[in-house]
């Protein structure tokens, strides 16, 4: 099937893909993902016996033994992918090479809407399967690797409509500072 041709408006990930993800990429504590595990009974059904049964079963105080469930889970998780932007936090890195996860990432996010201004790292991007909207900027004199902040659909729309750029990554100094992984906070931003 043709991705283009479905016409399909972008599918939200389930509530389990959600939390799987929030956890795997750091943005949910170890003890918040261990009680959902206890309390959500359908999840033995989503995982499966075998899965199931080494989450409840695990001393998650072990961080040894947290790091191989994380390994499990991300097994399980990835085939269910239909793009990348699950997989970022709102403020994320992905080099250009090492791996093929920026491959990943623009296989779905795109065309790139680029600043044409001064500043020429910065680009705008909305994936066609879930709709995020995605700000990156493009280091390739130092680190080489993309900068992503997640972006709001206004807040997307409003680069594409109106010129109306957000603060994030205006300066190259922050970019270098994320790119290198010194600053992976986000800044608010203004809706
Ligand atoms: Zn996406």
């Amino acid at each position: 099937m043709d991705a283009n041709e479905t016409g399909s408006e972008p599918v939200a990930p389930s509530t389990i893909d959600a939390t799987l993800w929030a956890f795997l990429r750091g943005d949910m504590a170890v003890r918040d993902f261990e009680l959902r595990v206890y309390s959500d009974d359908g999840l033995e059904t989503v995982f499966g016996a075998a899965l199931y049964l080494a989450l409840i079963s695990a001393d998650w105080r072990d961080r040894h033994v947290v790091a191989e469930l994380r390994l499990l889970l991300e097994a399980f998780a990835r085939p269910r992918l239909a793009c990348e932007c699950i997989t970022l936090r709102d403020v994320d890195v992905v080099p250009m090479g090492f791996t093929d996860r920026a491959d990943r990432f623009f296989a779905t996010v795109g065309p790139r809407h680029w600043h044409d201004g001064e500043e020429w790292w910065l680009f705008a991007a909305r994936c066609s399967m879930c709709g995020q909207h995605w700000l990156g900027a493009q280091d390739e004199q130092t680190y080489d690797a993309y900068a992503l902040r997640r972006l709001s659909p206004s807040q997307g729309k409003r680069i594409t409509a109106d010129g109306v750029w957000p603060d994030e990554f205006r300066t190259y100094e922050r970019v270098l500072a994320v790119a290198g992984g010194f600053a992976a906070t986000a800044v608010p931003l203004a809706e």
